[in-house]
């Protein structure tokens, strides 16, 4: 039984052989909110969520070679690409019931229905109140301008995150377009990339720079952090949403999809329904600061402050088909 299990009191389901309901489900998450949630839909089922964690990469490529044998029940990404990726490789099926429709709009889910986006997130500027101004900043382009030498921070090409930002400016700009941009950035750079969003935050309290490139839900987490230098470095910072006036900020989603031999479909259902509900999003985005797919989430006030800003429009599909062109691009200009 995996660490993930937590044994409940409530009435349990005992059709399964060892007597236990499962979910499994494969994970590219991780967030501590994501334990929270599990337990919270384990109190209210009875079914124990079991975890593998993976690259979206490992999980998927392990879903194709374990094929009909596959345990997998769920696949849950970070980025909307790597769901398209995954239904494009055959290893979903279409899951649509009354309640996954209603929960999620149309804007937020495959429109085949093979996957539904459990919350959405901005990749945004942050940058040091005290040594950059508000008016300094406009969009994404400007941060590959000179000025900014030396003051850019940004995670590794690796990171999806920064593979679907790059893959949205080539769909929006060009490739060529998109490749003077990662070169100014690489320019730009205060160091060369380490660690993930919550390090750049950190480097620019550290003053290695003044800017970063992350998304808005690193913020809200530090700044509600149980450890106070995450709390007093969040203070520091400005949060600005780039591209306003032009082409919007970039967004990306996390979703949710049924495993194409799911042995416990039924189980993975109830948990795509519970954690696209009201209150599965209310939990979801009070603990990880994403902003929630459901419309009648309640949201804390965070996240009411930062929620009207102009998005980008462009389907995920699109940016997942786009990642081998952004990884050439991040490979040429040395974006490491
Ligand atoms: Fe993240």
């Amino acid at each position: 039984m995996s660490a993930w299990c937590s044994l409940s009191s409530m009435t349990r389901q005992t059709d399964s052989l060892d007597g236990q309901q499962v979910v499994n489900v494969y994970t590219t998450r991780h967030y501590q909110v994501d334990t929270m949630l599990f337990q919270e839909f384990t109190k209210r089922t009875g079914i124990h969520v079991k975890e593998v964690k993976g690259t979206a990469e490992e999980l998927i490529e392990r879903m194709k070679h374990e094929g009909k044998t596959s345990s997998a029940d769920i696949l849950l990404t970070v980025d909307g690409g790597a769901l398209a990726f995954a239904k494009q490789h055959g290893v979903l099926q279409k899951m649509s019931t009354k309640a996954l429709l209603h929960n999620v709009p149309r804007e937020w889910r495959d429109q085949e229905q093979y996957w539904f986006g459990i919350a959405t997130r901005a990749r945004v500027i942050v940058y040091a109140k005290e040594r950059v101004k508000q008016e300094e900043l406009s969009t994404y382009e400007d941060l590959a301008h000179e000025r900014w030498k030396g003051k850019v921070l940004v995670r590794s090409s690796a990171s999806l995150y920064n593979q679907s930002m790059l893959a949205s400016f080539i769909e929006l700009n060009g490739q060529q377009q998109a490749e003077k941009w990662a070169q100014g950035i690489v320019r730009n750079f205060a160091r060369p990339p380490e660690g993930g969003d919550k390090d750049q935050a950190k480097a620019i309290g550290a003053k290695i720079g003044d800017i970063a490139i992350m998304n808005t839900y690193y913020i809200g987490q530090m700044l509600n952090s149980s450890d106070p230098e995450e709390r007093e470095i969040a203070e520091q910072l400005g949060v600005f949403f780039p591209n306003q006036l032009t082409t919007g900020t970039h967004i990306n989603i996390s979703g949710i999809a049924l495993a194409k031999h799911a042995p416990n479909k039924e189980n993975a259902v109830q948990l795509a329904e519970f954690l696209t509900s009201t209150e599965g999003q209310t939990l979801l985005v009070q603990g990880s600061y994403e902003f929630p797919v459901n419309p009648e989430t309640k949201m804390p006030r965070l996240l009411n402050d930062w929620r009207s800003f102009e998005k980008q429009t462009i389907d995920v599909a699109t940016l997942g088909r786009l990642h081998k062109n952004a990884s050439d691009i991040f490979e040429k200009v040395g974006w490491q």
